[in-house]
């Protein structure tokens, strides 16, 4: 055997030698129960939740816990406080919550802008239309979201949308390397060619000012991918009724069937 395949097998035995070592000394994650009062501002606030049966909600809510325990939430000109953390946790979890194991690998850190902000991060100027985003380049790994449109899409029980939801559908996307509105991990193979018909006969409906999905959702094929995710969790009875197509490929590719009332329903 000749020097050089020795100090290659040595190298490589090193290599595994430390990859273990880094695997076993990773601290453990410190996941929390969820407080009580979390509980009720779920049951208040977040239909999706009231619809899961027992045994659901508790997965939900360790799901919610260990997204915490893994994702730091900072407050930039403003605290973030318990609500802004159930409901951010909460979104996270909806899209993700038809695959048992997912986890979002590309995010550290959200960052909460008091209210909407510009292209450049400016909280002040005239330009601030931006309600949320998935940062790259020096921002890779953060999200940033605004704290108002954070809390309206729960206050607002008939609207059909969702800031953080529509930024974490972007970070579902992203996964595979191209934020395209095409989700390869959740999409299996047969269905992405229906799907990608169904995005451009949608996006075709808004240009022509026949849809009732959010006009937003005709900027590209990842907006749409955004936008009509927002509506499937808000109102999935109303998307059902009007976009019966569109229900069937979300739901297969969410893997989630969230139409009917709730077990516990809401009074008024
Ligand atoms: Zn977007």
């Amino acid at each position: 055997m000749n020097l050089f395949l020795i100090l290659l097998i040595i190298a490589a035995a090193l290599v595994l030698l430390v990859n273990l070592l880094l695997h076993y000394l990773r601290k453990p994650v410190d996941v929390q129960p969820l407080p009580q009062e979390w509980r009720k501002l779920l049951e208040k606030d977040v239909p999706f939740y009231i619809k899961l049966d027992a045994g659901k909600r508790k997965l939900f809510e360790e799901r919610m816990m260990h997204f915490l325990a893994t994702t730091r939430i900072t407050g930039v000109n403003t605290e973030a406080d318990d609500t802004d953390r159930v409901y951010i946790a909460a979104s996270a979890i909806i899209p993700i919550f038809g695959f048992n194991n997912w986890e979002y690998i590309n995010l550290t850190e959200i960052l909460l802008y008091p209210n909407s902000f510009s292209h450049d991060f400016d909280q002040t100027g005239d330009e601030r239309s931006v309600l949320g985003m998935v940062g790259d380049g020096a921002l890779n790994n953060t999200m940033i979201l605004s704290r108002h449109e954070v809390r309206q899409a729960f206050l607002n029980k008939t609207s059909k949308s969702n800031t953080a939801i529509h930024e974490f559908v972007h970070l579902v996307d992203k996964t595979d390397g191209a934020v395209d509105g095409v989700p390869e991990f959740f999409l299996d193979k047969e269905y992405v060619l229906p799907w990608l018909r169904q995005m451009q006969e949608n996006i075709q409906q808004i240009l022509r000012n026949r849809s009732d999905i959010n006009p937003y959702g005709a900027t590209n094929e990842a907006e749409f991918l955004a936008v009509a995710a927002e509506y499937f969790f808000e109102r999935p009875d109303l998307l059902q009724s009007k976009h019966p197509e569109l229900y069937a490929l979300l739901s297969t590719m969410f893997r989630q069937n969230i139409t009917g009332s709730a077990s516990t329903s809401r009074k008024a």
